[in-house]
């Protein structure tokens, strides 16, 4: 495997549809690359767990499968971004979500260039993977009921932690997440192409699968 070491900080944005796998695969790229994973879905769901001001303003909208008001998120995600574990670069996953974020964005981190991995994967095998997910209550790793059963029913084979189904990958809330994915996120896919070093992968591979082509795209960026 190459030795991924590079003189800027390397900044990828996992984009896609909810369900695409951005969450499995970015931690799966975050102990490839030595760099944090940083899930802004994540974050909230730690907020709403610890009751903070963040959990609670956000409460509302990810129960109903809303996007949170930009300056919310935006506010949370500086905060996390400038703990020193983001000197080197990071994985941002589920950020941004509209253009509007992508611009703040941009501002932030002083127009540094981005690597975006942009997943695809049709949409009814969208709504299987995310209906069929579950996530452990201690340590968020993701498994699922039929294509990645754990080795105990309802016990994270990581941590043993207990798993649990988000309220948000219930059926009545995932079309309304695709929909705001269509409606205001998939816009993010042009303007990328036009604003950073875009790379489209099939998401519809297992997972090492997937890992191998990403990894192959981020190396030609050394190039670059
Ligand atoms: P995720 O785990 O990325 O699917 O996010 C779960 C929920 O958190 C979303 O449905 C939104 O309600 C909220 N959320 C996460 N990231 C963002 C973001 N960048 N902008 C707005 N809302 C977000």
């Amino acid at each position: 495997m190459a030795n991924f070491s590079y003189s800027k900080p390397l900044i990828i944005i996992l984009l896609g549809p909810p369900g695409v796998g951005k969450g499995t695969i970015a931690v799966a790229l975050e102990k490839k690359l030595n760099i944090p994973h940083i899930s802004t879905g994540d974050l909230f769901r730690e907020n709403l767990k610890n009751k903070t001001f963040f959990g609670e303003k956000a409460k509302n909208y990810m129960e109903k499968g809303l996007l949170v008001p930009d300056e919310l998120v935006e506010e949370m995600l500086y905060k996390r971004l400038k703990k020193e574990d983001c000197n080197k670069g990071f994985i941002l996953d589920g950020f941004p979500r509209n253009i509007p974020q992508a611009q703040y964005f941009a501002k932030i981190i002083k127009n540094k260039k981005i690597t975006v991995i942009n997943l695809e994967v049709k949409k009814n095998i969208l709504i299987e993977r995310i209906t069929g997910r579950l996530v452990c209550k201690k340590c968020q790793a993701t498994f699922h009921k039929t294509f990645y059963p754990p080795k105990k029913e309802g016990i994270c084979d990581l941590c043993q932690g207990e798993l649990y189904q988000r309220n948000d990958d219930k059926v009545e809330v995932v079309n309304k997440r695709l929909l705001e994915y269509e409606n205001k996120t998939k816009p993010l896919i042009e303007f990328y192409k036009k604003n950073s070093n875009f790379y489209s992968v099939d998401g519809s591979f297992d997972k090492e699968k997937i890992l191998k082509d990403i990894l192959s795209k981020i190396k030609q960026i050394e190039f670059k």
